[in-house]
């Protein structure tokens, strides 16, 4: 890494003002690419000038500073060529006076308009032909600024960094001589200042696929790392694992068999399996956790099975009881959560330590210091992406040999996030729904509809539903009308009140929200207000209707989720979408109302708004993407491909010194390792 301050006119107070649009070392500001590019490259003479953004080449002559009438300073000059001559007019800048250089060309670029009664080039930019220009006669890189940096600052900054910064290859020789493209100290400086559209693109793919193969890179040794590591056999039991299926109330979805067939052939295997199984909400994934579980504890293991909530936990362990009602496994199920007393803690404990208990399914209570197990070799993590990679580390430390996981998620992860971010897990998809769901009827509202819905809302309630309001986060000072206390307060005194209302967000303790959860989910309350607290995975049968205000703030993949806390039972269920505003609602809005597919919405939402909307920014940090699209699915195709060549071929990584670096780093920071 190298130091801002080593760069020609970089001093402390340009440093901290970079620092503030994250930028800390040259390699960062190399990489702060700009997000649009404005076009001055078109070059005319002064005799075809017309009204409008212009770009000239011009020797500038007669230049002159002088105060207006109402006292603001204007600086004069006239631009020629060999064609004829125009006014150039500067307010407030009386450096340009002595700043221009008479009988040296320079590119002006600027908007040439009507002045008062002459027309003039106002405020225009001003460059030497004989340097390297940054703001005219080219493709003008637009940045994201901040306050006391202007964008001449920090395009020369950028240029001077450009000139004296090692930008030698990372990737080796003969994957670029596969891939024809050009060197990547080019490829950057293009990044910056592209002399045609056409080579801004060859930029990008050259490093857009470099960022794919290094993340690819990562991954894939990750994965043979933990290949090499042994974990426990669990044998396949052919006849418990047809016990269990034949004792199930319903028979299996094919996807099901299917996943968990893929589950058993995995941990038989000696080798730890990491595989993430996505299903939409309902899909049924709990149960193929559950025969993941039981075949564990056929072979004597034990599982942990985390869930992210307390309420989910409890769920969860109920299910698991019901689950193994008529088998030997009934009374294994052990539920350790923080609300449990020190007393009853301390049994728990000592269940698991003796291998009393196999089935142990709670929150992060489960990884605490002094939880000892006996043999664990499975972890099941429901709704993986609310674990933090440190969390399942501490879990896999605590047993002897590395076990297996088995992530859940509802999160529907389009294929090129899962080729790229989530690159070192085997994933297996639930497509199908079990039979007999009835679709949930969507529909879109404006602002001043909603007495519409609530019409609808109070007949559902009336046959003895209960239902969900959801109401988007609001910062301070933001649209206050649709803030869940409001909501709550208007819904509570007015329109429903006949009804018991409830009030849940993010800020009060857990175990508060736990208890007005539970109260909900047991029939106590009949309209539950909240913020989007209630996305995980809680099931409620007899919840029908589901209210989302704000629905233009949520993406598609997220009110999805949302919407999928109905329609769990036989019932016909309902989700209202209100938007903020009496506008009519987006194309984007629109699709929901029609596609039931999360995957389909997902992979809308990552070409429309990028993969930090749909996933949050925070948790992947530097594992977001600078240049590569996500939608560029070939590209990444292409830079996957050579990354796994590359492992194949047993390359020597040490031969390419930064390449080296750079992908430790990734190792480290990207998932399960
Ligand atoms: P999710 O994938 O959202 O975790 P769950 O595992 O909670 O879904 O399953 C949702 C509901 O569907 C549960 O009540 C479960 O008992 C039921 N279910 C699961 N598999 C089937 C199936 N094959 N046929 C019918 N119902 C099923
Ligand atoms: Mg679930």
């Amino acid at each position: 890494m190298s130091e801002l301050l080593e760069i020609k006119g970089v001093g402390e107070s340009l440093k901290s003002k970079l620092n503030k649009l994250g930028i800390e070392n040259v390699e960062q500001l190399l990489d702060y690419f700009p997000f649009r590019f404005e076009d001055y490259s078109n070059l005319i003479t002064v005799s075809r000038i017309r009204p409008g953004p212009v770009t000239l080449k011009v020797k500038i002559g007669a230049v002159k500073g002088r105060y207006s009438r109402r006292g603001l300073h204007m600086t004069e000059a006239i631009a020629s060529d060999e064609t004829g001559s125009v006014k150039l007019i500067w307010f407030n800048q009386p450096y340009r006076a002595n700043a221009i250089k008479k009988d040296q060309e320079y590119f002006v670029s600027g908007e040439f308009a009507q002045n008062y009664k002459y027309f003039a080039i106002t405020n225009p930019a001003c460059e030497l032909v004989s340097s390297f220009p940054v703001n005219t006669a080219r493709l003008v890189p637009i940045y994201r600024l901040t306050k006391g940096l202007g964008p001449t600052q920090l395009r020369k900054t950028i240029k001077e960094a450009l000139a004296n910064h090692d930008l030698s290859e990372t990737l080796p020789e003969w994957i670029l001589d596969d891939y024809q493209l050009i060197d990547r100290k080019s490829a950057v400086s293009l990044m910056h200042y592209p002399d045609s559209l056409g080579s801004l693109n060859k930029a990008k793919y050259r490093l857009g696929f470099e960022e794919i193969f290094e993340l690819s890179l990562a991954s894939e040794l990750n994965r043979k790392e933990f290949a090499r590591e042994h974990s426990m056999v669990v044998k396949f039991d052919e006849a418990a694992a047809k016990d269990f299926v034949e004792n199930l109330p319903f028979k299996l979805t094919d996807d099901q068999r299917k996943v968990a067939w893929k589950i058993y052939q995995d941990i038989e295997q000696g080798r730890p399996m990491n595989r993430l199984v996505e299903g939409d909400v309902g899909s049924g994934k709990t149960l193929v956790a559950a025969m993941a579980a039981l075949m564990t504890v056929e072979n004597d293991f034990q599982v942990v099975f985390m869930a992210p909530t307390e309420l989910l936990a409890n769920q969860h362990a109920e299910n698991l009881r019901n689950l193994f009602l008529n088998s030997k496994h009934r009374d294994s199920v052990t539920l350790l959560t923080s609300s449990s007393n020190a007393k009853q803690k301390s049994l728990i404990k000592e269940k698991i330590k003796t291998g009393e208990a196999r089935i142990i399914v709670g929150t992060h209570a489960v990884f605490q210091k002094d939880v000892e197990f006996k043999n664990l070799a499975l972890v099941i993590v429901d709704e993986q992406h609310r674990f933090g990679v440190e969390q399942r580390k501490r879990l896999q430390a605590k047993a002897e040999k590395m076990p297996h996981v088995l992530n859940m998620t509802a999160t529907p992860i389009p294929r090129s996030l899962a080729l790229t971010l989530y690159g070192e897990m085997d994933i297996s998809v639930i497509k199908q729904m079990p039979p007999g769901r009835t679709p949930i009827k969507t529909s879109l509202h404006i602002n001043e509809q909603r007495e519409n819905v609530y019409k609808n809302l109070l007949s559902e309630l009336d046959s003895g539903r209960q239902a969900f309001v959801v109401c988007p986060q609001i910062e301070e000072g933001a649209d206050e009308r649709v803030s869940v206390k409001k909501v709550y307060e208007q819904l509570s005194s007015k329109w429903l009140k006949n009804y018991k209302v409830d009030l849940l967000h993010g800020k009060m303790k857990s175990d508060e929200k736990d208890a007005i959860m539970k109260n909900f989910a047991n029939g106590g309350t009949d309209v539950l207000v909240s913020t989007t607290v209630v996305e995980v995975g809680v099931d409620v049968h007899n919840a029908t209707s589901m209210v989302i205000e704000g629905a233009d703030r949520f993406g598609l993949a997220q009110l999805h989720q949302l919407r999928g806390r109905v329609g769990r039972g036989s019932e016909q269920s309902y989700c209202y979408l209100i938007t903020s505003s009496n506008d009519n609602p987006s194309k984007r809005l629109k699709i929901i109302e029609r596609e039931q597919d999360g995957f389909k919405l997902a992979e809308y939402d990552l070409e429309l708004r990028g993969p930090g909307a749909i996933y949050g920014t925070s948790q992947h940090g530097d594992l977001d993407l600078r240049v590569a699209k996500l939608t560029d699915v070939e590209l990444i195709e292409n830079a996957r491909n050579a990354a796994k060549q590359f492992v194949k071929n047993n390359e020597n990584m040490v031969k390419y010194t930064k390449l080296n670096s750079r992908v430790n780093y990734l190792r480290k920071i990207t998932n399960l390792n």
